[in-house]
């Protein structure tokens, strides 16, 4: 997403968003392990969202302590089940290889929404450039130049 050193402000069109530029209502979400989630800001320095859990976990971690400690040793064991003709580690070696690629593990994953929990913002997103604009942590943000405007107060 980095721009380098382009200077958008020179070639790229004057940002005039059109529209209520409050801040959308909090959305909740779902993981398909049951936990609630709300959407929180990256980091510090990144201006993008993350997921998180009411008390403050993006992820699950139920591992083993051994997994934990010293993954490659477990993994090995894992393999050394198989040759030894352990059909269950075979089926659990492939299961977690798969899950591995969508961000689960054995005892692990990151909590990701499956299901939204509140209904769609009634107001529309503001427009700018054309475009909807997003709802980034700090405002909303033009996706044609990326400008960022801050939020302003809800009334009423
Ligand atoms: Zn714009
Ligand atoms: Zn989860």
């Amino acid at each position: 997403m980095s721009r380098g050193h382009v200077r958008p402000a020179q070639q790229q069109p004057e940002c005039r968003p059109r529209g209520d530029l409050t801040p959308l209502p909090e959305q909740r979400y779902v993981c398909r392990c049951g936990e609630e989630l709300r959407l929180v800001r990256a980091s510090a320095e990144i201006n993008d969202w993350a997921h998180e859990t009411l008390s403050g976990q993006r992820y699950r971690d139920d591992r083993s302590a051994l997994l934990r400690e010293d993954p490659a040793r477990w993994w090995a064991q894992l393999r050394q089940r198989m040759a030894a003709g352990d059909m269950r580690a075979a089926q659990l070696y492939s299961t977690l290889t798969a899950a591995e690629d969508l961000g689960w593990g054995p005892g692990w994953h990151y909590h990701r929404p499956e299901k939204t929990l509140t209904g769609p913002p009634e107001q529309p997103p503001p427009v700018c450039c054309g475009r909807p604009m997003w709802a980034s942590p700090d405002g909303w943000a033009c996706r044609v130049t990326l400008r960022v405007f801050p939020y302003t107060p809800t009334t009423g």
